[in-house]
């Protein structure tokens, strides 16, 4: 059997234990949590990314994503050419009532067109509030923290090689179209000096 009262002083010792740590709440809203850059707050849409491929609202483990879009048809970029579709965004939703915050849209987007943003500061009173619409997933994206530097000593990115070889075939291609068109002006030049018999008129003519 216990003494009387050792309880109590154990409940005592305990507290003041305590009282003296650093404490680990932080008094929100008063103070601002500091969180990591990555925290998974809410969702930004980069609308021009998106191709309305779908994948996202279709492995959302919630169907919390709700997406419309209609086709229409490109015409074509050379005559004689064919006919293009191509999908248009009219709705992108997403319910973060029901969300689990799971990430797995982000994931699998296939075009970057979905981005975690730290923001967590979107309580609504009313529930149907919590559906953000794709002028606010867009405003999200203000939020979304930047990429983080790319690493000197890595591989570049075959997509980035490709670019610069791309770039490069440009502006080769400009840099002969310029030197002939600077030719074919010389051309004229020297051409225009002389007169109908083929003698030269200009500075230093034959006479
Ligand atoms: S984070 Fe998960 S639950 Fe939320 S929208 Fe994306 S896939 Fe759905
Ligand atoms: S997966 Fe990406 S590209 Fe496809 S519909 Fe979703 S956001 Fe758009």
């Amino acid at each position: 059997m216990g003494i009387p009262g050792s309880g109590l002083a154990k409940g005592l010792a305990v507290t003041l234990r305590t009282m003296t740590r650093k404490s680990h709440t932080a008094q929100y809203p008063d103070a601002q949590p500091e969180l990591p850059p990555r925290t998974r707050g809410v969702i930004g849409l980069f609308e021009e990314n998106c191709t309305v491929c779908m994948l996202c609202a279709r492995e959302c483990p919630d169907w919390c994503i709700y997406i419309d879009s209609h086709k229409e048809t490109v015409p074509p970029a050379a005559p004689g050419g064919r006919e293009r579709s191509r999908n248009v965004l009219d709705r992108f939703a997403i319910d973060f009532a029901l969300c689990m915050y799971c990430g797995i849209c982000i994931e699998v987007c296939p075009f970057d067109a979905l981005f975690w943003s730290p923001e967590f500061e979107y309580a609504e009173e009313d529930i149907r509030d919590l559906t953000h619409e794709r002028d606010k997933l867009r405003e999200w994206m203000w939020t979304v923290p930047a990429p983080p530097a790319l690493d000197p000593r890595a591989e570049e990115p075959k997509e980035l090689a490709a670019a610069r070889k791309a770039a490069d075939k440009l502006a080769a291609a400009e840099a002969a179209q310029a030197a002939e068109a600077a030719q074919a002006q010389n051309g004229r030049g020297s051409e225009g000096d002389e007169d109908g018999n083929g003698n030269r008129t200009g500075n230093g003519a034959a006479s």
